[in-house]
């Protein structure tokens, strides 16, 4: 059993902390809705952090893309919330970055895909995270994104 809002809390900080380590510049708002009722959950610890750690690296990525592009009147934010559904327990990761375009929607949760510069992405985090939630946990991956507006991906776990 593993305290969902605790392991969602340490990796948002862990993965701010390294990418700030990385980029002294790097500045994001991060919000956080903590469900209470979460409480703990069986899952595998490790491996659903690494789900939420890819989702979050991913989402941090999208903000700090934008922020290159806009600068002005743009608060990078990302947000991670929790929360305790009739059937189990989900976990989302929302950013307000550019936006998954239409086109490539279908192909992201392919192994290897990635729109990312040589050496700043394997293309694997999400494949393995869909892999994780759905095969691993009998969960769910779902994907809501607009166009200049953002991202959320959010897992769902069923109770056990
Ligand atoms: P990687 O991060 O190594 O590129 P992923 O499997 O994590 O591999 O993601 C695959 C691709 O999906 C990314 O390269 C990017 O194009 C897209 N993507 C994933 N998350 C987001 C997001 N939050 N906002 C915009 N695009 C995203
Ligand atoms: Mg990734």
């Amino acid at each position: 059993p593993t305290d969902l809002n605790t392991l969602a809390d340490e990796y948002l900080r862990l993965a701010y902390h390294g990418l700030r380590a990385k980029d002294k510049s790097f500045n994001a708002t991060l919000e956080t809705y903590f469900d209470p009722d979460v409480g703990k959950v069986n899952v595998m610890a490790q491996d659903m952090g690494r789900v939420i750690l890819n989702l979050i690296t991913n989402a941090f990525y999208a903000v700090k893309e934008k922020k290159e592009k806009e600068r002005e009147g743009y608060t990078p934010t990302v947000t991670v919330t929790t929360r305790k559904k009739e059937n189990g327990v989900e976990v989302s990761v929302k950013d307000n970055g550019e936006g998954i375009p239409e086109a490539i929607r279908e192909k992201i949760f392919q192994p290897f895909f990635t729109t990312k510069p040589t050496g700043q992405g394997t293309g694997l985090g999400l494949s393995m995270s869909y892999d994780i939630v759905t095969k691993g946990h009998g969960g769910e991956l779902k994907l809501k994104t607009k166009l200049g507006e953002g991202t959320t991906f959010t897992v769902q776990i069923p109770s056990s």
